[in-house]
């Protein structure tokens, strides 16, 4: 894959990059191996002070890097902002709260006794350069949940971005360099996937977190299970969305388009089945595929649009394959299923979409549908719908309908995913966990678990 700014929405090639040579990632990791020496011993005040003026700097930059990702991945421009915005937001959070959450941690007395000792205590300490390998879909956010924690441990970041958002790459290398962060703590490496293993082999890299398809994952957490390396993955999701009938089914539907489209249906949170009881079926059924069809598909730079194109060809193609199984195989189409007519020779558009009669056998059951198109289940009670919802080889987070308490606790205790979200969409918060179960990863991102994966946890025993 070239490393390139190829704008999806008229398929253009807009800026094109060279990969940096052997010799040229040799100095960088050298380059990181030294920063790391001398700022794992800084302060938490002053890293802090350092990230703080990051958040600032990229508040103040948040219109135009919004147009760049824009123009790099397709998400429309007003969802762009706010992604540099939560980012802010996130850089915030960790610069004031990261002391209090690596704090020396001081064992019951009693078990300090017990041990031996006549003091002892947990420090967490930073790990050293880790590699984050990460995807194109949020070009800001996925590299920032990453580097605000793994800067405020004192560790430092390589980041190997998506090919085809080389330019949102440089300017977080630059955001971090115009911060003040001393030189190599955070440097952005332009390297296709074929490169990514012989760094991770390199003994100066200590860890890799990733965000992206599974085959990418299962690759680097091999690589550097084979290595003795920590690995945190974060791959994708098939979210299921349940509605029963105490619901306010009105809401959860309008909420439903959203929670699907979000991002031209290309995030990993998105929900993507739509599980609903046969008591409101037809009354949800009406109204989300009346909140599909009203979509503005169109220009993501234009401020009214709803849902841009998708990020490439081959994602588009791949998902008109999961819909052409469904349907050969008997699946209705209930909206959408095409390229918009008005927009099919431009870029990489594809028609928000509606799918019922979905069975276990089709692809698209199983399958991660990276786009927006969504599938309807019709269930006959709870039980049938937490069946249907852990039927997946996901399990990242999962949403339910109800005004029940029990269905709630219910749900709360049977649902495979890593996020259950009642009456509300799933989204991310600096100060909750963030991570999933089964094949959508492991390890946790964001809030004080995020911050510990890639620290040494050590035991300092003083007799
Ligand atoms: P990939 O997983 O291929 O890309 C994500 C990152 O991993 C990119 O930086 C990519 O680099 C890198 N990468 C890819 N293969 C390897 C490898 N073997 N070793 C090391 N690094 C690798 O995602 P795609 O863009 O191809 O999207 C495919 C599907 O993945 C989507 O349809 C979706 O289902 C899922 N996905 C999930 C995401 C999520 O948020 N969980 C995000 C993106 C995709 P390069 O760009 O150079 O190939």
């Amino acid at each position: 894959m070239p490393i390139a700014t190829v704008n999806p929405a008229n398929g253009e090639t807009l800026k094109t990059y060279e990969a940096l040579s052997p010799e040229e990632i040799e100095r960088r990791l050298a380059l990181a191996a030294r920063a790391f020496d001398s700022y794992r011993t800084t302060t938490f005040f002053d890293r802090a002070r350092l990230l703080q003026r990051a958040a600032d700097l990229l508040e103040a930059d948040a219109p135009d890097i919004a147009r760049v990702m824009t123009t790099e991945m397709g998400k429309p421009v007003a969802a762009a902002r706010a992604e540099a915005l939560k980012c802010v937001k996130t850089m915030r959070w960790y610069a004031e709260h990261a002391a209090r959450l690596l704090a020396d941690e001081h064992p019951a007395e009693s078990d300090v006794k017990d041990s031996g000792a006549a003091r002892a205590h947990v420090r967490y300490r930073p790990l050293g350069p880790v590699l984050a390998v990460m995807p194109w879909n949020f070009p800001l956010w996925q590299v920032v949940r990453f580097a605000a924690p793994a800067l405020m441990a004192g560790n430092v970041g390589l980041l190997k971005h998506a090919s085809n958002v080389p330019q949102t790459a440089l300017y977080l290398e630059d955001l971090f360099r115009r911060a003040g962060y001393p030189e190599g703590c955070f440097q952005t490496l332009l390297i296709g996937s074929g490169a990514v293993e012989g760094i991770l082999r390199d003994e100066r890299v200590v860890a890799a977190t990733l965000t992206g398809s599974e085959p990418a994952g299962r690759s680097v957490a091999s690589i550097a299970g084979d290595e003795v390396k920590k690995t945190v993955l974060e791959l994708g999701g098939s979210d299921p969305y349940v509605v029963l009938p105490s619901a306010d089914v009105a809401k959860a539907a309008k909420t439903a388009v959203t929670a699907r489209v979000q991002n031209n249906g290309q995030s990993c949170i998105a929900a993507k089945r739509f599980i609903v009881h046969e008591s409101v079926f037809e009354e949800f059924r009406e109204a989300f595929v009346a909140g599909m069809r009203e979509l503005r598909v169109g220009d993501p730079l234009d401020e009214d649009t709803d849902v841009g194109p998708l990020s490439s060809e081959q994602g588009r193609s791949d998902l008109e394959e999961l819909v052409d199984d469904a349907v050969e195989s008997g699946a209705t189409v209930l909206c959408g299923g095409q390229r918009p007519k008005d927009l099919a020779d431009r870029g990489w558009f594809y028609e928000p979409t509606v799918i019922a009669d979905v069975t276990p056998e089709m692809r698209i059951h199983l399958e991660e549908t990276f786009g927006p198109v969504a599938t309807l289940y019709r269930v006959a009670d709870l039980d049938e719908a937490i069946a249907v919802a852990n039927d997946t080889p996901f399990g990242l987070s999962s949403n339910l309908w109800t005004g029940d308490e029990g269905e709630i606790e219910r749900f709360a205790r049977d649902s495979q995913a890593g996020g259950v979200f009642v009456n509300g969409m799933t989204a991310s918060h600096p100060a909750l966990p963030f991570g999933g179960a089964k094949r959508s990863g492991y390890g946790r991102e964001l809030s004080d678990h995020g911050i510990k994966e890639f620290c040494n946890i050590t035991t300092v025993w003083i007799g």
